[in-house]
């Protein structure tokens, strides 16, 4: 029998690293992870393309999801509108595989609610100050931006202690192999092991009685 994967959400301040780190994730364990991709109403960044990063929409386009039930959960982030679609999320945790929703934190609280059996894993760099280089030195985005992210990271920092976990990504390999640790426990959870723990007992009950 095949166990239901795991709903699993990365959260991070803007310039923690995690799209490198979801992507490393992937690229050394693509059987076992599906990265859910989001929808938003910002603009792609150079290098960003429709339907690999992002389904980047208009509004009223992100409207009509949220008005036909089609997204799991939906934030705003600084400017704009972002959102997890239902649908590919729904199919690939009931094929097995854990399903990792690279989202911010009110969206996380979200699914939290929804899906309290769903893990919370928070990513950081060392400190501040790593942060605020990152940004800068990423120049994707204009310094009112980037200040505004940083604010947003100072009111996001309140918020950790909601999540199950809290990794540094101070060296990619390190913070990828961490992260799939921690999934992989969590698999062997007993309480997401229920129906197999079942399964076990009523077989041992019938080896016993001789069946
Ligand atoms: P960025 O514009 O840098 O790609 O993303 C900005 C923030 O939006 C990041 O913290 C990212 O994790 C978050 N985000 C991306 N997709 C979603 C989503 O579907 N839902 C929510 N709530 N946040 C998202």
């Amino acid at each position: 029998m095949e166990k239901k994967g795991i709903l699993t959400v990365v959260s991070g301040f803007s310039g923690a690293g995690k799209g490198t780190v979801m992507k490393e994730l992937l690229r050394r364990y693509p059987s076992r992870y599906a990265l859910s991709i989001s929808a938003t109403t910002r603009k792609p960044r150079e290098g960003e393309t429709n339907g690999i990063e992002y389904f980047f929409l208009t509004t009223e386009e992100f409207e009509k999801m949220i008005a036909e039930d089609e997204l799991l959960e939906y934030a705003r982030y600084v400017e704009h509108c972002y959102g997890t679609p239902k649908a590919y999320v729904e199919k690939q945790l009931q094929a097995g595989k854990d399903v990792i929703l690279e989202i911010e934190i009110q969206g996380a609280l979200k699914i939290k609610e929804k899906f309290p059996d769903a893990l919370l894993l928070f990513i950081s760099p060392p400190s501040a100050a790593e942060l605020k280089r990152r940004l800068v030195n990423r120049g994707t985005e204009e310094m009112h931006v980037i200040e505004a992210r940083l604010k947003r990271a100072e009111e996001e920092s309140c918020g950790i202690e909601n999540y199950d976990y809290f990794v540094i990504n101070d060296k990619l390999s390190d913070c990828v192999e961490e992260i799939h640790a921690i999934v992989g426990c969590e698999r062997s959870r007993v309480s997401r092991n229920a129906d197999l723990i079942y399964n076990i007992r009523e077989e041992l009950s019938g080896i016993s009685k001789g069946e």
